[in-house]
């Protein structure tokens, strides 16, 4: 039996199909109703790394298309709506990143879950750049997989988050068109950055610790990444307030973290 083990996976493909059933059971279990029927396109020319993620997909009620070639994935990533987009750097004919760019440069905001075997410092903030929502490099573990995955189904817009719009001063936050507006002047903002302050305005008045958003907005906690928290709420400000060093929508309550002003 062929292990996966050099690819990063702790499983053979026996466990997988068979002797795993039971951490796949528990696994899916978590699965909540943001996962059933999500419709994810999986973008990996690792025919045994695709068929695994196909897999685990599978068990939190995704349905699953593969593409197993760059400039395939990039029709296919444009072509229909997706709810996410796991995608492979080292595709062939086209890299991921430039799937991942072309695919934002085209207005497309579907959450892009990055795997790489290349996992240096400058690939992940490449990926990051080019508008990938998560990056996770190989090898990893079934379970890191499917959180990440949870995590940015999770930001997708339920009915009833679909219905908000919030009107605070002069900012108009709407979730549904992933817009937000100061008077009359459209607010550019990356996935995240709105996924964040979508967060905030949605508990607006309660307090959240970096490790609290890092967990709610990114879907991860990790004491190194919480320096990422403060750096996505200083973009937000100086995009936001009239005067980011006397800010009026996103405060800082000092030694604990960052609230949305109460409207
Ligand atoms: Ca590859």
């Amino acid at each position: 039996m062929r292990s996966l083990e050099t690819r990063g996976w702790s499983m053979t493909r026996s466990d997988v199909h068979a002797g795993s059933a039971s951490v796949r059971r528990m696994l899916a279990a978590n699965a909540m109703t943001p996962t059933n029927l999500a419709r994810v396109l999986v973008v990996e020319d690792e025919a045994d790394i695709a068929a695994l993620l196909e897999l685990h997909l599978r068990d939190l009620h995704a349905s699953v298309t593969r593409c197993d070639d760059g400039l395939r994935g990039l029709e296919a990533a444009l072509g229909q709506p997706w709810s996410l987009i796991v995608l492979d750097l080292s595709l062939p004919h086209l890299d991921g990143l430039e799937i991942c760019a072309r695919l934002r440069l085209s207005g497309n905001r579907t959450p892009v879950l990055i795997l790489t075997a290349r996992s240096s410092e400058s690939d992940r903030v490449i990926g990051l750049n080019v508008g990938a929502d998560d990056y996770l490099p190989k090898p990893f573990g079934v379970a890191e997989f499917i959180a990440r995955v949870r995590a940015l189904l999770r930001r997708l817009p339920t009915n009833e988050d679909n219905l908000q719009r919030w009107r605070i001063g002069d900012l108009v936050v709407d979730a549904m068109r992933r817009d937000v507006q100061r008077g009359h002047e459209h607010i550019a903002l990356t996935s995240r950055e709105f996924d964040l302050l979508c967060f905030l305005v949605r508990n607006s008045g309660k307090v959240f610790n970096r490790a609290q958003l890092l967990n709610e907005v990114w879907g991860f906690s990790n004491d190194s990444y919480e320096h990422t928290v403060s750096s996505h709420i200083n973009r937000l400000r100086a995009k936001l307030e009239s005067d980011p060093a006397r800010p009026r929508y996103l405060l800082t309550v000092w030694g604990v973290g960052y609230r949305f002003a109460e409207h």
